[in-house]
């Protein structure tokens, strides 16, 4: 069974209280990740599911590229929201519909917290329905209620709250989809309704309580909190390596500091050698490729460039992942110039450029012995080691 997994994100979010310019809250981060990221990641990790496809507003590409930047292959070019959530939803399925999936999952982004098993649990449903929705049976007591005070009782016996993935064949809910907008139908509160509308038969398969929407600024919170207690993170090292040789000039640039020389360092961009070992080292510990793969030399755009710009790019893959920089260690091989005199002043501006405290920075000099290129003056050379904390498995 081929299966599509629909993430709608098309909505702003208001009710979760974000502060003003914040992103819609499908974007903003979790304890490192958007929920976008996840709710992707739940579907787009799971071995039964093909493909997934996100519903986006217009004017959120750019949070959406940065939110999908490390999913897997899975992920397809997302579709556009409407002007409500059935809308929203019928665009996804019609994209879903070019990629002939036999069923589709339709998931809300503000549930970032789905289980694999809630998912697997759905898709087994739908061999025997046109289609599955996770939900939960009603364990609290109901009470009608006339203003504050109660009036009545509400049996919840056969009573159950619906979460979401929901889950249909593909045909089935398309042309339930499409019937309901052919009627003008916007009071439907969800995808299930709509089937069950179109006279589809919908099994309830038991979802989890982690599943949980998130809705309102508490929740925010609650969010943020209970990612923290399930994540876990793994330490990553990487090291980087860069020689640059000297030529006639009268100062080199070292780890974003200008240092007066006898000679300049000769190289594409500014030929910060601790700065490029460094971003390697970073590059490295999250499997991210070389500077090169990044800042193509070939690319006229860095010449003379501030290498500032790799190291930060190099920050915010590591941020991206969810992860953060623990610690770095540059050494610096080099007979001139002498760099004791300018070492806090370099350990400063890593730590500036990497959003770390300075105790994170390390930063050690050693000539050559008048060994070697290095010892001959021709150029120098800088190496560099870097730790980071990344939640474990999210580096896909
Ligand atoms: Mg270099």
């Amino acid at each position: 069974m081929r299966i599509a997994a629909i993430i709608v994100a098309g909505g702003g979010g208001s009710r979760a209280g974000l502060p003003a310019g914040a992103p819609p809250k499908q974007y903003a981060p979790i304890a490192g990740r958007s929920a976008l990221a996840r709710s992707v990641s739940a579907f787009a990790d799971h071995e039964r599911v093909d493909d997934v496809i996100c519903v986006i507003r217009h004017g959120d590409e750019a949070s959406y590229a940065a939110a999908c930047a490390y999913a897997s292959r899975k992920v397809r070019p997302p579709a556009y929201g409407g002007a409500t959530r059935r809308q929203s939803v019928l665009n996804g399925l019609r994209a879903a519909a070019a990629l002939a999936p036999d069923a589709v999952l339709i998931h809300d982004a503000a549930r970032p917290f789905v289980g694999a098993e809630t998912i697997d649990c759905v898709i087994d449903a739908l061999r025997d329905a046109d289609g599955a929705i996770a939900a939960i049976p009603v364990v609290d007591s109901l009470k009608g209620a006339n203003g504050r005070v109660i009036a009545g009782a509400v049996e919840r016996d056969g009573l159950w709250r619906a979460q979401t993935p929901q889950g249909f064949r593909l045909d089935a809910i398309l042309r339930a989809h499409e019937a309901a907008a052919g009627a003008g139908r916007e009071d439907f509160s969800d995808d299930a309704a709509i089937a069950e509308w179109a006279g589809l038969r919908v099994a309830l398969v038991l979802g989890s309580e982690t599943n949980w929407k998130i809705t309102t600024p508490e929740d925010w919170a609650r969010a943020e909190r209970e990612a923290r207690m399930a994540q876990d993170f793994e330490t990553r090292i990487g090291s980087g390596f860069d020689v640059h040789a000297f030529e006639p000039g009268d100062a080199v640039t070292l780890c974003g500091v200008r240092v007066p020389h006898t000679h300049r360092l000769s190289g594409h961009s500014d030929a910060d050698a601790p700065l490029h070992a460094l971003t390697d080292a970073l590059l490295g510990a999250i499997g991210a490729g070389d500077i090169g793969d990044h800042f193509p030399p070939s690319d006229m755009q860095w010449r003379g460039a501030d290498s500032a710009i790799f190291l930060a790019h190099a920050r915010d893959l590591v941020l991206a992942r969810g992860g953060r920089v623990v610690n770095v260690d540059v050494t610096i091989l080099a007979e001139r110039p002498k760099i004791a005199p300018h070492r806090e002043a370099m350990r400063a501006r890593m730590a500036d450029i990497l959003r770390i405290s300075v105790d994170r920075v390390g930063l050690k000099a050693t000539t050559m012995e008048t060994l070697g290129f290095i010892g001959r003056r021709e150029g120098l050379a800088a190496m560099a080691s870097a730790s980071v904390s990344l939640p474990a498995g999210s580096a896909r």
